[in-house]
């Protein structure tokens, strides 16, 4: 074959246009935002832009250009973690084969809707391009309410991978692949070995780790693969993954201690496959929740999950007939095969039947799964008729309900654990569970090297013990110079405070001998908990005598607004006397949109209160943004109280959170709660608490317990409680008809004895 002079001269040309490039292909590296300006718009293949090491302030990179396959432009770092982003800085990539890496995203938080964006606009998609070793640490709008994305994905082709994020705690989704065009749509992203660390309990809904889609575009597909990635305590709500989109696969994850589940929220056709979830018996450890048509569920590893309801190890949801495109589609044609639940306290099938839930799951499969308890209690609950998913090949080592009984065998199994570092048993049983040697992702595999992946808060009295001289200004002193951890042991003695104490660490406060620290304070309040802060008083005795004389004062409280970090509160052996020197004065007052991980009042005393002693009831919009996750109230004595001892407000309609959660036992209270100004005329006045359990308390000359249920399905015991002179703890249902579904028993009513 001859070659023509035409096609001679084309691939000349080609060759080249080839030389070309790579002549012009450039290296910058740049020092300032003015220089990057400079040659942004004229990146070309090949071009390598190079970040001076140092902390950057209000930088809104914009990496734009067409690179190729051969020749991607590429955005680093002068040393990969050197290049601090603080401040209102963004990335947005926009155009093809862009390659960006290097990065740390910390001290501020981006102006726009999100800290890494696949798009220039609304309309400028970026294509075939890379994100890769970036590290958003803690990088959070100061206002918690205010929502954005740390990374949206948009156009087609994308990588994230080797990403490191942490302690996102705004509102808003961590990591979200949008299908909101047709140039977002069958996308083919890939999501891998990225770190996904620590994301703080949110308190309402909005607190997703990764979603993919929205109810909007759940009928379309998107071809999205998230592989080997590892979540570790991704707490936010109970999605930690929002499925909403078809045709995506969720392969080889890794979930640690994740208060939350896998959901296939929305979209149809989804693999999820090869997952370990390790819950270690932490609260609310959830697995999978299966929800559409044409799932395929297969091969994952589930142990130690205790969560319940939609935050099951495993759910399978009821659907609703002729569903719209937000509610839920009936469960149809869905494969869940050879996974491995071992001490998987929850398997719940047909979830969310009511009389809008109604469409059974149908044409399904269940084979070949392996289920152990070693408490010997069988994990399934079946809401609604159940027949529709066809149970086959199953072994369990308990029986199971009768009703599911023909498809799993009751078989003694011995497990040992394997060199992978999952469970299998021993003996036969093959073709059962999850596949032998089934690869578990390595927590070090994920992210990058040079970021550690450090742990999620400071424990109280985890650092060293300062002995403090019985002077107030040697305790302001000690608490400014206090790191994290740290413990400031008062000597005996009185302490007049005449400022507000800011704390913003985690800081212990303790009598060196209880009961012999005496606190006084002269402002409206003695601590006020800031991000960062987290408090624990021990052995301490607060009086309230020389407080202003004014309404409303308080021993602790958050900042009124603004606060981004939860906090913890720890209140122990301690006497808080004489709060009342004006009307209502309270022991702790929240303040809006401040959120506790916990707050544990135990084994102290209180006594001449004229208001509250825990108000968590800022909420007045009913968005379900409340104030605490974990109340605790043990061993306490509450005496002389005018106002009630807890106000917890949990407003809204959502299902999206696990709290808040009240355990109350051992406590006694004298005279609570009968003050012309508690307008709950309760002693404890909760609405839409989660759980509650209220034990073993002796309640005096008190008002009633009021409790008022609202959405989920709230747990709430009353149980073995002594009422003297007080009414019966009284229930209400505002959201279903029928009676309450408390559980209210073995109380003592002891009308004899006023005192
Ligand atoms: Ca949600």
């Amino acid at each position: 074959m001859r070659l023509t002079t035409n096609r001679w001269t084309n691939i000349c040309l080609l060759l080249m246009s080839c030389f070309t490039a790579e002549l012009v292909a450039k290296e910058y590296l740049v020092d300032s935002k003015q220089a990057y300006k400079k040659i942004a718009s004229n990146l070309v293949a090949g071009d390598k832009v190079v970040l001076k090491n140092g902390t950057w302030t209000d930088f809104e990179i914009l990496l734009v250009g067409q690179g190729t396959q051969q020749a991607p432009i590429t955005l680093t770092a002068q040393t990969k973690g050197k290049v601090i982003l603080s401040g209102q800085s963004n990335l947005r990539l926009a155009g093809q084969y862009l390659i960006a890496s290097g990065l740390v995203f910390k001290n501020g938080h981006t102006p726009s809707s999100a800290v890494i964006e696949f798009r220039r606009n609304k309309n400028d998609f970026a294509y075939h391009s890379r994100v890769t070793e970036v590290v958003i640490d803690n990088y959070n709008n100061p206002d918690k309410q205010e929502s954005d994305y740390w990374v949206a994905l948009y156009g087609q082709h994308n990588r994230f991978d080797h990403n490191h994020l942490v302690g996102k705690r705004n509102k808003g989704v961590t990591v979200a692949v949008r299908l909101n065009s047709e140039n977002s749509q069958q996308n083919y992203h890939i999501i891998d070995h990225n770190y996904f660390g620590y994301r703080p309990t949110f308190g309402s809904n909005g607190g997703e780790t990764l979603r993919i889609g929205t109810s909007h575009y759940s009928l379309t597909d998107s071809f999205t693969l998230v592989e080997n990635n590892y979540f570790e305590q991704t707490n936010g709500e109970v999605e930690i993954i929002s499925v909403k989109s078809g045709k995506n696969t969720l392969r080889g994850n890794v979930f640690y201690e994740a208060q939350g589940t896998l959901t296939m929220r929305h979209g149809n056709g989804n693999i999820i496959e090869e997952n370990v979830f390790f819950g270690n018996g932490v609260e609310h450890t959830g697995g999978i929740r299966v929800i559409n048509k044409d799932q395929i569920i297969r091969n994952n590893y589930l142990e130690g999950l205790t969560g319940y309801r939609f935050g099951s190890g495993f759910t399978v949801m009821n659907g609703v007939p002729n569903s719209p495109i937000n509610r839920y589609h009936q469960v149809e044609n869905t494969v869940i095969e050879n996974n491995t639940f071992v001490n998987v306290q929850h398997i719940q099938l047909a979830a969310g039947s009511d009389a809008e839930r109604s469409a059974v799951p149908i044409s399904s499969v269940m084979k070949n799964n392996l289920f152990i308890n070693e408490n010997n209690q069988q994990p399934f609950t079946t809401f609604d008729d159940v027949s529709g998913i066809k149970f086959s090949g199953n072994v369990a080592n308990t029986k199971v309900l009768p009703e599911l009984s023909y498809g799993v065998e009751q078989k003694a199994l011995p497990l040992k654990r394997t060199d992978n570092g999952l469970l299998y048993p021993t003996g036969g049983s093959k073709n059962v569970g999850a596949k032998p040697g089934l690869k578990v992702l390595s927590k070090a595999d994920t992210g990058v090297s040079w970021y550690e992946k450090s742990p999620a808060l400071v424990a109280f009295d985890a650092g060293v013990t300062h002995a403090v001289n019985a002077s107030a200004d040697a305790l302001l002193a000690a608490i400014a110079d206090a790191n994290s951890g740290d413990v400031l042991e008062l000597a005996d003695g009185q302490y007049d405070i005449p400022k507000l104490v800011k704390i913003d660490k985690t800081v212990t406060i303790r009598a060196q001998n209880k009961g012999q620290a005496t606190l006084t304070y002269e402002r409206s309040a003695l601590f006020e908990i800031h991000d960062g802060g987290s408090l624990k008083l021990d052995g301490l005795v607060i009086s309230g005598q020389s407080s202003p004389d004014s309404a409303g004062n308080s021993v602790v409280r958050t900042q009124k607004w603004g606060m981004v970090e939860n906090y913890r509160l720890l209140v122990t052996n301690s006497d808080l006397i004489d709060l009342n020197v004006n009307h209502s004065f309270h022991f702790f007052v929240t303040g809006k949109g401040a959120f506790a991980d916990e707050i544990t009042l135990l084994n102290n005393h209180f006594s001449n209160v004229s208001g509250d002693i825990l108000r968590l009831n800022s909420e007045i919009e009913d968005l379900g943004i409340y104030n605490a996750e974990y109340v605790t109230l043990e061993g306490n004595t509450f005496e002389n109280i005018e106002g009630a001892v807890a106000k917890i407000y949990r407003g809204g309609t959502d299902e999206s959170t696990f709290g808040p959660h009240l355990l109350m036992t051992d406590n006694t209270l004298k005279n609570v709660g009968a003050g012309k100004r508690n307008k709950s005329g309760a002693s404890i006045f909760l609405h839409g608490v989660q759980v509650t359990n209220i034990q073993q308390n002796v309640m005096r000359n008190s008002a009633a317990i009021k409790i008022e249920h609202t959405v989920g399905e709230p747990k709430t015991a009353v149980v073995s409680n002594t009422f003297k002179a007080t009414p019966n703890p009284e229930v209400k249902e505002l959201r279903v008809s029928g009676p309450h579904t408390a559980l209210i028993k073995d109380n003592k009513q002891d009308n004899s004895a006023g005192r």
